[in-house]
């Protein structure tokens, strides 16, 4: 079986939706996740924020917003009037309940709820679309089988004894849809795998029915060897290992979530990027193959704030960067470079909810100095640490106000740490260099 997931723009108009129920109307039996409609989440964490700081009369003007553009797209799109009376009712009563929640006290888990509205809207409505076009579609509910543990990670003997279940028990259908994003937590309440989180939903039931493939579609023709927001020259790229493609996902490249490859990587399942708007397109196919050697790509990561920690009691003392990372693991906050002198530490986090209490721990003993406005470019390919070509990378990094540069940690991945506002010509010097597409 495959597993195909849309993104937000796909299921986010009418023609793309049409787009989709082409793309997946192939007699194949398959399981198809949907994100929210572009737009829905954000709107519903404004709703939510609104909620948060008692601003009801705003959370509401926004929920009946909301609401009209789903009566639009109902609408539009369901012209049998008893699916249309179906959707409709059930598009009412989830605005009706958002209403109801403005009035509510904020947590967390009332925010959670908020925002598991999009993928049950796309969903519901988008079946009772293809169920109009006479497609054998059924929908699995992603809350009756998605499951995190107690540490956030997918409990995977629970997905699967659960999804392989309704499967069984639900009518012989072609194809399955299901919600991306969502899911319960270790204790039942609603849940999600963080923002992007449908691609992982998408390798999560792709490793628990040992899918054939699992393919996420958006509206780009893959990875690209650099950021195409600010690069003009750039080109997709035919194949990646999951190393690459994960080190990319993780240091920027926003086309996929940065775990999607986790779930899929050791069952080596293959995962193909493609274009919702270009099905033809080859895409980027993910796989265990490695295909060449060298600098495939160039991603980079804003919201990086660097923390320098300076002690002249580390020089030649053991057990000082076990006291520095235990502050870290306590506040439960992620390093993503690091390099060391011998009495100095320099690092980077990208999570900074919890810097105040860190850099008071650091100071009882240790100089802390902290440095926002930071982003991490990072050059991704296979063993590029060991290719004759990357050395000459440090010609052209005195032209570039390199902060920090982490080499060898990955033999896939070099990355540097310069200021944000230097960025967008970074990645277009870089760029110029290493793929040779406008002479230097
Ligand atoms: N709708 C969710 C988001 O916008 C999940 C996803 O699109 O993957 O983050
Ligand atoms: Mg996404």
């Amino acid at each position: 079986m495959f597993v195909l997931k849309f993104g937000g723009t796909s299921v986010g108009s009418i023609e793309n939706m049409t787009n989709v129920k082409n793309i997946i109307n192939d007699g194949q039996r398959k399981v198809v996740v949907l994100s929210a409609m572009s737009g829905t989440t954000n709107a519903l964490v404004t709703i939510s924020d609104c909620i948060k700081f008692k601003e009801i009369e705003n959370a509401l003007e926004q929920i009946s917003e909301l609401h009209n553009t789903y009566k639009v797209t109902v609408e539009k799109l369901i012209q049998n009037s008893t699916l249309k009376t179906e959707v409709a009712s059930y598009v009412n009563s989830i605005f009706d309940t958002l209403k109801a929640v403005a009035y509510d006290n904020y947590s967390p888990l009332l925010a959670n709820k908020i925002v598991a509205q999009g993928e049950l809207l796309s969903t519901v409505i988008f079946s009772r679309f293809l169920k109009q076009e006479g497609l054998n579609a059924c929908l699995l509910p992603a809350l009756d089988f998605m499951r995190v543990d107690k540490f956030n990670e997918p409990d995977n003997f629970y997905i699967r004894q659960n999804f392989n279940r309704l499967i069984n028990d639900l009518p012989e259908a072609d194809i399955y849809i299901t919600q991306g994003f969502i899911c319960l937590d270790a204790l039942g309440n609603i849940a999600n795998l963080q923002r992007g989180g449908s691609d992982y939903t998408a390798t999560i039931i792709g490793a628990a029915l040992g899918a054939e493939e699992v393919q996420i579609w958006t509206d780009i023709d893959g990875f690209h060897n650099n950021d195409p927001r600010f690069v003009p020259e750039t080109h997709a790229i035919s194949n990646l290992s999951f190393d690459e493609a994960a080190e990319l996902a993780y240091f920027g490249a926003k086309i996929l979530h940065p775990q999607t490859v986790m779930p899929v990587r050791d069952l080596d399942i293959p995962v193909r990027l493609k274009n919702t708007l270009s099905p033809s397109s080859h895409g980027t196919l993910i796989t265990n193959a490695i295909h060449s050697e060298g600098i495939k790509a160039i991603a980079a990561k804003d919201g990086i704030t660097a923390i320098k920690i300076k002690s002249a009691r580390m020089l030649l003392a053991h057990g000082f960067l076990k006291k520095v990372f235990e502050i870290f693991e306590k506040h439960e906050t992620a390093i993503d470079m690091i390099t060391t002198s011998e009495i100095a530490i320099s690092l980077t986090i990208d999570e900074t909810k919890n810097l105040s209490e860190i850099v008071t721990e650091l100071e009882k003993f240790a100089k802390v100095e902290v440095d926002g406005y930071r982003s991490i470019v990072c050059l991704v390919g296979n063993h590029i640490v060991y290719h004759p070509d990357t050395p000459k990378l440090f010609q052209i990094l005195q032209d570039v106000n390199v902060r920090m540069i982490s080499y060898g940690g990955s033999s896939n991945n070099i990355s540097l740490l310069i200021n944000t506002s230097d960025k967008i010509e970074t990645l277009r010097k870089l760029n110029r260099y290493v793929f040779d597409l406008v002479p230097a």
